[in-house]
């Protein structure tokens, strides 16, 4: 395998680099570097900036502001960004919805979202998981039945990150409960204005609020905001579910918190035991950027690779390593709550990461279904 780059694509990664940290704004990577949480407006304005760089949405169509560049720039362009500490594009409009109407769309929803979907003038959330309808998503109850030109909308969906800022959101539906149950599901995209939508916080351990329950109650939908084929939603969404597993491994952000995480050490690091949690981490770091260069060199034509389920497990296992190793480091100063405890900043951070970060195993597809595709489909069991 050949790992070296060309010329051509040292130059390219030389340009996102000086683009990254030279010409965005400082001040959203300095709260990125410090592990703080992003306002909605530094996440918009994040994304707007990339967006008028020709940098928000590479990977689209060209009609639609993507750059026919090869996955190997692609992946690039992603691994200089988390090495700046820039936020990445929003991964609901950006993975998810982007990717799919343009694919899947007709003309007047690509005319309608695409350009206010790339650049963060819309805000989608994702209305997929419902309580009982997560790793087994066709199991899912929300009712979508037709009413003239419009669908009426009654159910539940949970863990919808970030639903708070959310303007949009693009769900499954049930629109026929007699057939097979992934044979009756729609994709269909919501006002979250309409009467009769309601989102309610879910509160979590780290004491932030991430993620939230949407309610509909008989919203009433226009039918010309279904996506593709009336009961053809399950092809939809292993499409997205598919693109969505491709970019969940940061390697580039695990790497520069784990640098990050060797200076803030300091004397730490004369501990043996320390020196060799940080040598295999970042063993298995290089591993999986090797990892995720196989698959990108194997994803030629837009088709994820199997072996992207290995890039989610293990990526998600070491980013929590690099977590709990922070937690260690901080110590006692780990415990301390509340603004001004007189501990540094990182220390303050490094529990609510810490217990933050279990998520990472569980959302994209949990690890144990990772476990089960890997089995299936690269160890042929
Ligand atoms: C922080 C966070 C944000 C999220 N954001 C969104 C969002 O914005 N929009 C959205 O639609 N969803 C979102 N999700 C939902 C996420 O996709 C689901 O949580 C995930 O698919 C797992 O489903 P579940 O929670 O129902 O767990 P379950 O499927 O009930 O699983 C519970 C446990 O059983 C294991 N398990 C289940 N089935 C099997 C099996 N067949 N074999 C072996 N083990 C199994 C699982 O791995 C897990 O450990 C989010 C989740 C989290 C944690």
């Amino acid at each position: 395998m050949q790992l070296e780059l060309s010329a051509e694509d040292q130059a390219f990664r030389e340009e996102m680099r000086e683009f990254f940290t030279m010409k965005f704004p400082q001040e959203i990577r300095d709260a990125v570097t410090a592990g703080r949480e992003l306002t909605k407006e530094q996440i918009v304005e994040s994304q707007q900036t990339l967006n008028a760089a020709g940098l928000a949405v590479p990977h689209w169509p060209e009609e639609w502001g993507g750059r026919g560049w090869s996955d190997l720039r692609r992946h690039l362009w992603n691994e200089e960004m988390q090495a700046a500490a820039v936020p990445l594009p929003l991964a609901f409009n950006a993975n998810m919805i982007g990717p799919v109407l343009a694919h899947f769309g007709s003309q007047e929803l690509k005319e309608r979202f695409l350009p206010p979907t790339a650049n963060l003038d819309i805000w989608w959330s994702q209305g997929f998981s419902e309580p009982d309808a997560g790793s087994d998503l066709a199991s899912l109850r929300t009712t979508a039945v037709r009413d003239g030109d419009h669908f009426v909308v009654n159910g539940q969906k949970t863990w919808t990150t970030l639903g708070q800022y959310g303007d949009w959101i693009f769900t499954l539906v049930r629109t026929d409960p007699e057939v097979k149950k992934q044979a009756g599901i729609s994709m269909l995209l919501i006002d979250m204005t309409s009467p009769g939508v309601e989102v309610r916080p879910i509160e979590l351990i780290d004491g932030g609020h991430e993620v939230n329950e949407v309610w509909f109650t008989d919203v009433r939908v226009p039918a010309d905001l279904l996506v593709g084929e009336l009961n053809g939603g399950w092809t939809i969404a292993k499409f997205l579910l598919g693109n969505e597993r491709v970019g969940v491994a940061p390697v580039g952000t695990t790497k520069r918190v784990l640098a990050q995480a060797k200076e803030l050490a300091g004397a730490q690091l004369e501990d043996p035991f320390t020196r060799a949690r940080f040598a295999e981490l970042e063993n298995e770091l290089l591993s999986l950027e090797l990892t995720a260069l196989r698959v990108v060199a194997h994803s030629e034509g837009g088709e994820p690779h199997p072996a992207s389920s290995v890039l989610k497990l293990k990526g998600t296992e070491i980013q929590q390593a690099v977590t709990e190793l922070v937690l260690d480091l901080a110590g006692p100063a780990g415990l301390a709550t509340g603004e001004g405890a007189g501990v540094p900043e990182w220390a303050h951070l490094a529990a609510p990461t810490y217990l933050n970060m279990r998520k990472a195993s569980i959302y994209g597809g949990s690890n144990e279904i990772q476990r089960q595709i890997i089995a299936r489909t690269i160890l042929g069991l």
